[in-house]
């Protein structure tokens, strides 16, 4: 049964997309059957961590039937336990009081903070510069991508509850990372021939109406910037509103901005965010893939690995095998980052390799362009390649995907087996008393080394 709350949901211009906030989610939670006191630590939870959903997600993909359980509810709606109950409970009882909002704020924030706002040193060590001048907006971490965060792309048409950029969206200004600025954007790129790649992202950059879109684009294309092979969008749209490329009024605008891109010789690559299989089951979503190959433009498919919303094989399997299918290039299976709720949705590592392998060894061939399971930390992407025996000792055998350190990709290095560890900080070094990669700020000295790890011998 459709569920119509008592506060409008809010229409964005011109469009069909309505958003439900977290002034209708009371309401809407109401429908899972959730008693008063789990709303209650519900909108405890929603007032530390951002919630957004909209009426496509709600009507077209959530069974109701199967709520709060159901994977795509705990994909956009809080859970009640998803922090600890002692962060919880004094919001709640804020909350239950009457308090000011600017009381209950307060209080968020002093929860945010213990959270790891922004995980892998993106504000301190990603920044990059011009001369002595940074240029927040954007990263480079790795020599040939640059990533810029285009400042009204910074919401999504959805948010996930394990988000791992949680905290641009949740209002506190210092903790955003944004840039307008193309002119800056562009002349950075002019002196940096060895990006080949720019990564648009958020928040979710198809929040944004063509006609924006196309300003941070569009200068992507333009003389002395030849060295630019790939421009990429970051974005869950295709599972949060396919609308975007069918109906919406700017979705025939979005398309040929997407043929200026492949006509000027770059690749155009959406890195579509795709967490349950039940995103690629309706009628919309085919066509907006339909239309966004027509225009020439590559999906690649991402996700992380979340506990109760996919860590099952056949999810992933699933949906690796209806990407190809539709002519999506299967990408990445992420480790849920150190950030956040992470304690709540992490999968460990040794269950996550596990999975990985079921799916990947009952998929055919075209749908093992997937990698991963990969953890993106400060030195690097981290895959996980398994769990072996090696001189009578398990461990984990990894190698690196892509590092700040170039020399140090694809080598293989090992650690410890723990069969708790669900991040890299958790892991120990074996056969060597470092890992390969060098030290960074906030980590404990002496764990990360230049030397490699590989055993000597
Ligand atoms: S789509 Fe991406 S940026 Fe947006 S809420 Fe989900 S994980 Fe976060």
């Amino acid at each position: 049964m459709p569920v119509t709350p008592t506060v409008p949901a809010v229409p964005a211009q011109g469009r069909g997309f309505r958003a439900y906030t977290t002034k209708h989610l009371d309401q809407l939670i109401a429908r899972a059957g959730l008693d008063a006191a789990d709303r209650l630590a519900v909108r405890a939870v929603a007032a530390v961590l951002p919630f957004r959903t909209n009426e496509y997600v709600v009507e077209s993909l959530i069974d109701w039937t199967a709520a709060p359980a159901d994977p795509m509810y705990r994909l956009v709606f809080p859970q009640a336990d998803m922090l600890a109950p002692d962060d919880i409970a004094p919001i709640a009882d804020l909350i239950s009081r009457g308090a000011a909002e600017r009381e209950i704020q307060a209080a968020a924030h002093r929860v945010r903070m213990r959270l790891n706002p922004h995980p892998a040193g993106q504000l301190e060590l990603n920044v990059p510069h011009l001369g002595d001048q940074p240029l927040p907006g954007m990263q480079h971490k790795y020599a040939e991508t640059v990533l810029i965060f285009p400042k009204q792309g910074q919401t999504c048409h959805a948010y996930c509850t394990y988000c791992f950029r949680w905290a641009q969206f949740v209002g506190e200004p210092d903790l955003k990372m944004a840039t307008d600025d193309m002119a800056q954007v562009t002349e950075y790129l002019r002196v940096h021939p060895e990006v080949t790649s720019v990564l648009v992202t958020g928040g979710d950059p198809m929040i944004m109406g063509a006609a924006v879109l196309r300003r941070y684009v569009e200068p992507l294309l333009g003389p002395g910037l030849e060295h630019i092979e790939s421009v990429r969008i970051g974005t869950k749209s295709l599972g949060y509103w396919p609308q975007r490329f069918v109906s919406d009024p700017d979705a025939d605008d979005t398309l040929r901005l997407f043929e200026q891109v492949t006509q000027a010789g770059k690749t155009l690559a959406l890195m579509a965010h795709f967490s349950h299989p039940r995103e690629l089951e309706t009628p919309i979503v085919a066509e907006a893939v339909r239309r966004i190959r027509s225009a020439g433009a590559v999906i690649r498919t991402q996700a992380p690995l979340i506990r109760t919303i996919n860590d099952d094989p056949f999810a992933w399997s699933s949906m690796w095998r209806t990407q190809a299918r539709m002519g999506m290039v299967p990408y990445y299976m992420f480790v849920e980052r150190d950030t956040g709720p992470q304690g709540y949705f992490a999968v460990p590592l040794a269950d996550g390799v596990e999975i990985y392998r079921a799916a990947y060894s009952s998929v055919s061939g075209l749908c093992r362009t997937v990698r991963g399971p990969s953890m993106s930390a400060t030195p690097g992407k981290v895959c996980v390649d398994g769990v072996v025996e090696v001189a009578g000792e398990q461990v984990f055998a990894l190698h690196m995907i892509q590092a700040r350190d170039p020399s140090l990709v694809g080598r293989p290095f090992f650690a410890k087996y723990d069969p708790d560890a669900v991040w890299l900080s958790d892991l120990q070094p074996a056969f060597a008393s470092r890992f390969p990669f060098g030290p960074q700020p906030d980590e404990p000295p002496g764990l990360w080394s230049d030397e490699l790890l590989v055993p000597a011998s």
